[in-house]
């Protein structure tokens, strides 16, 4: 698997779920129902890129190397 992280914007994070929706091996909410990632990933990239795509409020980043 490619080498990758992903950094959640906290501040615009709403705690909807979506991300966690698609990619539920890499999302999960921490106890403020924010968004944080579980390491290791147990998703597949495209899943990942699929799940940082759908964020409605775009507090996600993947970085890719
Ligand atoms: S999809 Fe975006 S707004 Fe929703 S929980 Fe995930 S990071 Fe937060």
């Amino acid at each position: 698997m490619a080498d990758f992280s992903i950094e959640v914007d906290r501040e615009l994070c709403i705690g909807s779920g979506v991300c966690i929706a698609y990619a539920g091996g890499t999302f999960d909410h921490d106890l403020e129902g924010k968004a944080i990632v579980r390491s290791p990933s147990s998703d597949a990239l495209d899943t990942i890129r699929s799940a940082v795509e759908g964020c409605p409020m775009g507090a996600l980043r993947l970085n890719e190397s």
